[in-house]
């Protein structure tokens, strides 16, 4: 089958490699939508830890083979893929913690991705979905459950006043998800205006450049003492460091965008979490129980009843055969995009 291999940093091909074995628990999955994430773009820029390796972890398409042990009634059915695969028997997976599973592999970086004409998984790491639902609306289930997730963490409740910094895919799907769910005022942050466009258009009230006015103050104006809930999702020091200036006393701060690793915060960082006494949080992936999780099943309710708008997300649908050009372009900074998608299954 044809696949798309990262075979090493800054190099990626289309190549032909053997169909994947479909074990007996394993369904296997054509894809006919994969998006591009920008953890994709992160290996192939800076490298990944093995090569070759086929990406590709926002996906859906249908499952045509089930393996003896999984149920065979799935066979025709369309689904989207689960990427993370853990290993639900250890002490984090029984505890509901199932992406700090202590022996986790991922589809499309620590096992065969989506950029692929087919991927065999384990039954349980596919969502069925009905067969009107696009497959590309299908693929993008998956980061509409990452930001899904990171409104759980933060406690998001309707009614509350949130800023979102970064409008890029996970920042636009943070302003969509804070919309389903009621919030009062959604304020967006970008140095980017075409992603501020966007995010005014899928529902933020205020949209703010911290490159042409002051954040903090325009956010404060805007609700007294500053936002219930910030959201970092630029994976920028700059908006990391301004989220403790635009939440409230006993607000919430959490923590979604991958930051540089050689970066460093300044200790006023500290102090007015400390002064504010705000709570903080991180969030990695977009699992709960029970397995995968109600983000999952949220994000499938949403983009049927047109509550997420998923093709506002797309800004690229491309052959296989030209991803690695696209990968080249979108490394070079050459291509302004939001979700790049291919269709695999095709045929060049
Ligand atoms: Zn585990």
């Amino acid at each position: 089958m044809r696949v798309l291999a990262l075979e090493d940093r800054l190099r990626i091909a289309i190549r032909e490699v053997a169909e994947p074995e479909v074990g007996p628990g394993d369904v296997l999955l054509e894809i006919h939508a994969a998006a591009v994430c920008g953890s994709d773009i992160h290996r192939f820029v800076r490298g990944h830890r093995e090569y070759p390796m086929i990406l590709g972890h926002e996906a859906a398409g249908i499952i045509t083979a089930v393996g003896a042990a999984a149920d065979p009634s799935l066979v025709g059915r369309h689904a989207a893929l689960v990427p993370l695969i853990p290993d639900h028997t250890c002490d984090q997976c029984l505890a509901g913690r199932f992406s700090a599973c202590r022996a986790y592999s991922f589809v499309g970086s620590r096992r065969p991705g989506a950029f692929a004409e087919r991927v065999a998984v384990p039954a349980r790491n596919v969502l069925p979905v009905p067969d009107e639902l696009p497959f590309e609306q299908a693929a993008l289930i998956e980061p509409s459950t990452v930001a899904r997730h990171l409104l759980d963490l933060g406690g998001f409740s309707r009614g509350q006043t949130a800023v979102v910094l970064g409008a890029g895919s996970i920042g636009l799907m943070l302003v969509q998800w804070l919309r389903v769910l009621g919030a009062s005022l959604i304020v967006a942050t970008d140095v980017a205006e075409a992603n501020l466009e966007a995010a005014a258009a899928l529902g933020a009230h205020v949209t703010l450049n911290p490159a042409k006015v002051g954040v903090a103050d325009e956010v404060r104006r805007l609700t007294g003492a500053g936002a219930d809930i910030s959201v970092e999702a630029a994976g920028s020091p700059q908006a990391l460091a301004s989220t403790v200036e635009v939440t409230r006393p006993k607000g919430t701060v959490v923590l979604g965008g991958n930051q540089p690793a050689d970066a460093s915060l300044p200790m006023s960082f500290v102090e007015a979490l400390m002064r504010r006494e705000l709570t903080l949080t991180g969030g990695f992936m977009s699992y709960s129980a029970p397995w995968p999780g109600h983000e999952w099943t949220d994000s499938l309710a949403a983009a049927l009843d047109g509550g997420l708008d998923l093709p506002a997300m797309i800004s690229h649908r491309v052959p296989l055969a030209a991803a690695p050009a696209v990968f080249d372009e979108i490394a070079a900074h050459r291509l302004a995009h939001r979700k790049i998608v291919f269709d695999p299954a095709a045929g060049s």
